[in-house]
C-alpha cells in the first residue's frame, strides 16, 4: 500500500471551492500533500492546500496537465474537463470518482436516463435537445403542463430549474437541451450520503431533511436526523445505496430525494463528492463527510458515519440588496450560543443569495437544535461594506 501519510504522495484537486477548502482540513490533519487548481486567484482553498495553480477546469491541456503531477486525482466541481479525466485514466492515473461515473451524472437528461435503465425510482421525464422541441412537445401533448424544466447541463442551486404552469412561462428560459419532469407533489426532501471505496466497502449517513427558502430555492437548514419515519429511512438509505453501486461510485456521493405523499422514495439528483446536506457533519459526526472523502478515495478503512448529536445546518447567503466586501453582522451573538459553529468560507465579496459559509447547530434534543437553528438565521446577517 501506498504511504500516503507525511510523504511523497499528492493528491490533487480540481476546484478550489468551500467544498475544498472543508477537505483541506482533514489531508492537513492527515499530513497528506495537496495540489489544487481553480480559476480564481483568490479561491478559499488556496490558504490550506501545498501547492495551488490557477487554472481553467474546462480546459483539457490544462487539466491533462494538471493530473499528470498527482498521484490521485480527484474533484470538488463536477465542471471540470471529461476528456482530460478519460486520458488520464486511460495512461494509468487514479482518478476518483472516476471519468466514467463523471459522464453519466455531468448531463443531467443522462442521468434520468441511467436511473430509468438502473429501475432506480425517480419522477418521469422527457428530454429535449432544445426549446423548439421542448414548444412541439407542449403543443402536440406529448407533455402537459405543469411541468419542472431543467437545463441538463451547467445548473446548481436551483439556477437551471423552473416550474412551467403556463405557456407563458416558456418565454423566459434559455434555448438549451433540457428535460421537463413531472412535477412532484413532495411531502419532504431528503438526502443520503454513501461512501464507497475503489474496493467496494460502501457506508451510509443517516438521512437528512432539507428545508428550502421559497424564493431563492436554496436549501435553508439541513436538519439530521430527518424527522421521519424508520421505515422510511431505512428504505431511503437502501436507494441510496442502490444509486452509489449503480454508478459504481467511489468516493462521497450524495443523493438527494422526494418523500411522495404516498411514502415513496425517487430520487431527484446527485452530486459525487462532499455536499451542503453533509455539511452537518462536521460537528455532529463520528467521521465528517470530508474526512470519509479522503479515506474513499484512497481506498482506507471507512469511517463510523453515526452521528454523536444531532445537528442542523444554515445556510449562510448574502442578503439581498448587498453587494461588496462582505460583513458578519451579529456574528459575535451567535458564537455565545452553545453548540453554535461558524464556517466562513473566505469570499470577499457578497451578492444576493451567494454561499458564503454556513452554521452548524448541535445539541441532544433535534427540537431544541431546530429552535436555536431558527434563531441564529434571525441574528447572524451577511451583508456588506
Ligand atoms: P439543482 O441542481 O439546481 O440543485 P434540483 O434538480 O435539485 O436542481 O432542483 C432544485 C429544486 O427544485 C429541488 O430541490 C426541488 O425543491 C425543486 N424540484 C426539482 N425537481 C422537482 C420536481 N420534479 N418536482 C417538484 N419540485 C422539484
Amino acid at each position: 500500500m501506498t504511504n500516503f501519510f507525511s510523504s511523497n504522495f499528492k493528491l490533487g484537486i480540481l476546484g478550489g471551492g468551500q467544498l475544498g477548502k472543508m477537505m483541506l482540513y482533514e489531508t492537513r490533519k492527515y499530513d497528506i500533500q495537496t495540489y489544487v487548481m481553480d480559476p480564481d486567484q483568490d479561491a478559499p482553498s488556496r490558504i490550506a492546500c501545498d501547492f495551488f495553480q490557477q487554472g481553467n477546469l474546462m480546459d483539457y491541456e490544462t487539466v491533462y496537465n494538471f493530473g499528470k503531477k498527482v498521484d490521485v486525482l480527484t474533484f470538488e466541481i463536477e465542471s471540470v474537463n471529461l476528456q482530460a479525466l478519460v486520458k488520464l485514466e486511460e495512461e494509468g492515473k487514479k482518478v476518483y470518482p472516476s471519468a466514467k461515473t463523471l459522464e453519466k451524472i455531468q448531463n443531467k437528461g443522462r442521468q434520468k436516463l441511467f436511473y430509468k435503465e438502473k429501475n432506480i425510482p425517480t419522477a418521469t421525464f422527457t428530454r429535449f435537445s432544445n426549446k423548439t422541441h421542448l414548444t412541439e412537445g407542449i403543443t402536440s401533448n406529448k407533455i402537459k403542463l405543469p411541468f419542472v424544466w431543467k437545463s441538463t447541463q451547467g445548473g446548481y442551486d436551483g439556477k437551471g430549474v423552473s416550474i412551467i404552469k403556463s405557456g407563458a412561462d416558456l418565454v423566459r428560459l434559455p434555448d438549451v437541451e433540457c428535460i421537463a419532469e413531472e412535477l412532484v407533489h413532495f411531502k419532504n426532501e431528503l438526502a443520503v450520503i454513501v461512501a464507497r471505496t475503489p474496493s467496494g466497502e460502501i457506508k451510509t449517513y443517516p438521512v437528512v431533511e432539507m428545508e428550502f427558502h421559497p424564493e431563492a430555492n436554496q436549501v435553508e437548514y439541513v436538519i439530521c436526523p430527518a424527522r421521519i419515519d424508520n421505515e422510511i429511512a431505512k428504505k431511503a438509505m437502501k436507494v441510496a445505496e442502490s444509486v452509489s453501486r449503480a454508478f459504481e461510485h467511489v468516493g462521497i456521493l450524495a443523493v438527494e430525494m422526494f418523500l411522495t405523499q404516498d411514502n415513496e422514495i425517487l430520487v431527484n439528483e446527485v452530486a459525487p463528492r462532499p455536499h451542503n446536506s453533509g455539511h452537518y457533519s462536521i460537528e455532529a459526526s463520528y467521521t465528517n463527510q470530508f474526512e470519509q472523502q479522503i479515506r474513499a478515495i484512497l481506498d482506507l478503512p471507512l469511517g463510523a458515519t453515526e452521528s454523536k448529536v444531532a445537528g442542523i445546518m444554515v445556510n449562510l447567503v448574502g442578503k439581498e440588496g448587498y453587494d461588496g466586501n462582505v460583513i458578519y453582522k451579529n456574528i459575535e451573538n451567535i458564537m455565545k450560543m452553545k453548540g453554535v459553529t461558524p464556517h466562513i468560507y473566505g469570499k470577499k465579496q457578497t451578492r444576493p443569495f451567494r454561499k458564503m459559509g454556513h452554521v452548524t447547530i448541535v445539541h441532544e434534543d433535534i427540537n431544541e437544535a431546530r429552535k436555536i437553528a431558527e434563531r441564529v438565521k434571525n441574528t447572524i446577517q451577511v451583508i456588506s461594506e
